[in-house]
């Protein structure tokens, strides 16, 4: 079983389920959301099971998703379409050993200007 937690601990999780690789979005709104880009593996939404939300807050980060992080720390949690029965979570989030590895970077086409992508990890300008 694989547990995560915001910075402050006031949202905590563990996750029951498999989880997918760790894909690295690289689009505007996860850079101006977390500061840089970020990092998510993936789990059905059943799996996920919250034992503290008390910072957990959602936000409409566009018509089609919505994330959350934390109302106290601010770190970036997760992200979920509305029609999908998936979370992802941040990969960051996650305490060690995750036993993931970042299997590909996306929206390099939004990506910024202020660094280069020098990992071994598949590169592609489409969501997967
Ligand atoms: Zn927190
Ligand atoms: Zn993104």
């Amino acid at each position: 079983m694989i547990t995560g937690h915001c910075h402050c601990g006031a949202v905590a999780f563990t996750i029951t389920g498999p989880l997918r690789p760790s894909i690295a979005c690289h689009c505007e709104t996860c850079r101006r959301l977390s500061g840089h880009y970020w990092s998510a593996t993936q789990t059905l939404t059943s799996h996920l099971n919250l034992t503290r939300d008390d910072g957990l807050t959602w936000y409409a980060s566009s018509d089609i998703a919505q994330r959350a992080f934390c109302r106290f720390c601010g770190s970036s949690l997760f992200y979920r379409l509305h029609n999908s029965e998936y979370t992802s979570i941040g990969t960051g989030t996650l305490d060690s050993p995750t036993g993931l590895y970042t299997e590909s970077h996306i929206y390099l086409e939004e990506k910024g200007d202020y660094y280069r992508i020098i990992d071994d990890a598949e590169t592609s300008n489409s969501q997967s």
